[in-house]
């Protein structure tokens, strides 16, 4: 089996429709993932038998508005997904961007650089390297020396540029994210902002951790995945070291757990020593009241 990852950016006249059309695609296919779908394009990942996913690939291909579309494909054992859901949305990456605020890749967006690109360009003096994903997901794993936003979501990337632009105007500024598909605004946001030198990693981490080159050299930890899988290696050079610790002891710990309580269910890192003394609890608060509620 395998999993796809993919977007693209395209005006979409009638999501509706294509909704239900693509629903029978992919039913019949067998796939199972999450697809978003909107007037500005299709972001999707689907996991399903290398002939569904070989089948669905030529599927999209062949559609003239989608021809150009590129899939980042990892092998996996199962489907790792609990079931298919496409929806419509204004957004096929959740941004939280007014209408105003909002951003056209296919008008305005930052150059893409190839993984080896980026990797040279990392290297360069005086660039700034911007982590455009949430702050949960940079703690399992982020380039060496990017800078990570303290921020919750991306609507709160204004305001966090506001009080950094004097520092990073005139930089060489690099972004990525995991496969490229926010970083296509988020670099859009930078240039429209006036930032001149705006660069990002096209394919995103997926794709540079595949590179043959780069192999993921300097990215530090796991790529976190919104699927079953949560986080997968990315860096196959000697620089590969996980930063992620465990929130009670501080030893280094690959993988996120989920809260035990289920009201929390919150991802967080621990350690097998602290889960045998502490159990799967990110908190006292929350073993606390799991105990309660199984008392
Ligand atoms: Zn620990
Ligand atoms: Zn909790």
């Amino acid at each position: 089996m395998q999993v796809l990852l993919y977007y693209l950016y395209f005006p979409l006249e009638d999501p509706e429709t294509y909704m239900v059309e693509h629903r029978q695609l992919c039913e019949s296919l067998g796939l199972k993932g999450r697809i978003l779908l909107g007037n500005e394009g299709i972001n999707g990942t689907v996991s399903g038998t290398l002939e569904g996913t070989e089948e669905y690939m030529k599927a999209l291909w062949s559609d003239p508005r989608t021809k150009d579309i590129e899939f980042k494909i990892d092998p996996c054992d199962e489907h790792l997904f609990p079931k298919l859901s496409i929806k419509v949305r204004d957004e096929i990456v959740t941004l939280g961007l007014t209408e105003e605020q909002d951003i056209d890749p296919n008008e305005i967006t930052g150059k893409r650089l190839s993984p080896r690109e980026f990797y040279e360009a990392m290297n360069e003096e005086d660039v700034v390297i911007i982590d455009g994903r949430n702050k949960y997901e940079a703690d399992m794993g982020k380039f060496t020396n990017a800078i990570v936003p303290e921020i919750d979501s991306f609507r709160e990337f204004p305001e966090w540029f506001k009080e950094h632009a004097d520092e990073i105007r005139d930089r060489k500024i690099l972004t990525y994210c995991t496969g490229g598909i926010r970083c296509e605004k988020l670099s859009g946001f930078l240039k429209k902002e006036g930032c001149e030198e705006v660069y990002q990693l096209h394919g995103g981490i997926v794709s540079y951790a595949k590179d043959p080159e780069v192999k993921g050299r300097d990215f530090e930890g796991l790529c976190y995945v919104f699927d079953k899988r949560v986080g997968v290696e990315t860096n196959f050079t000697e620089t590969r070291k996980i930063i992620s610790t465990c929130r009670y002891c501080n030893a280094t710990v690959p993988e996120y757990s989920n809260c035990g309580w289920p009201n929390c269910n919150r991802q967080f890192f621990i350690c097998p020593n602290c889960l045998e003394k502490e159990g799967s609890f990110c908190s006292s608060e929350c073993r606390d009241h799991a105990a309660e509620n199984t008392g």
